[in-house]
């Protein structure tokens, strides 16, 4: 590629600014994070939707968040055997060797991940569409509609904790009061997270909440009693 081509490489150009304008201002930072190690304190498990940007949520920089990000942000229910769980092993790894203090799933509005779960996948997704079976315990008997798709949305935030509280090793550390666990719903459109309130079984935004989720979490009970559990 020419010099001149280079200069039309979009993306290309957004790497070398990030060197030449980004970095030096945080130079410092990255390389403490180099010769210390990092030391995040936050599990950070997100859906990938490009919409769910965690930094500037959290306001979090360098080394502060260890990020796993899947397709509805799901975790698989721990089943103690050896698959290939991406998201398993991030998690075994962030409590296990990070010691990290806080575990956040977010779930967002306009959710794909939770759409395709009532409307299907394409049939060549063989992967995607396991994955989606993910989601099923969260889903409501109807069809999907926009209120439909919310109330989603939000049960399978507080399904992901409960499942999280299976691994012996989050349950273990979570009972020993080093680490919480943190159910957050990103509403897309308001700029906002609502917080789930293990005390009140809601969701609350966070202009209104007084803290940002806490653990254990008992079973989800719904407003019309029905109860989540997995
Ligand atoms: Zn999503």
């Amino acid at each position: 590629m020419t010099p001149d081509a280079a200069t039309s490489d979009e993306l290309l150009l957004r790497l070398r600014r990030f060197q030449s304008d980004y970095f030096p201002l945080h130079q410092q930072r990255f390389q403490d994070l180099v010769a210390q190690g990092q030391h995040p304190k936050t599990l950070f498990i997100g859906c990938s939707d490009s919409r769910l940007v965690p930094y500037l949520l959290t306001g979090a920089g360098p080394g502060e968040l260890f990020l796993v990000r899947n397709v509805g942000a799901f975790i698989p229910p721990y089943d103690g055997k050896y698959g290939l769980h991406g998201t398993t092993a991030a998690i075994e790894y962030a409590v296990l060797t990070l010691h990290v203090e806080r575990i956040i799933v977010c779930g967002h509005s306009h959710c794909g991940a939770v759409r395709a779960a009532y409307d299907g996948a394409p049939d060549e997704a063989i992967a995607l569409r396991a994955w989606l079976e993910l989601a099923q315990e969260a889903l409501l008997p109807v069809v999907s509609s926009p209120e439909a798709l919310r109330r989603s949305e939000q049960r399978v935030v507080v399904l992901q904790l409960e499942r999280l509280m299976a691994y012996p090793m989050v349950r273990r550390e979570v009972e020993a009061g080093r680490l919480t666990l943190h159910g957050w719903y990103y509403v897309i459109e308001d700029g906002e997270i609502h917080i789930f309130d293990i005390d009140h079984g809601n969701f609350v935004p966070a202009s209104q909440a007084s803290h940002s989720g806490s653990g254990p979490y008992q079973p989800y009970v719904e407003h019309d009693g029905q109860v989540i559990s997995y």
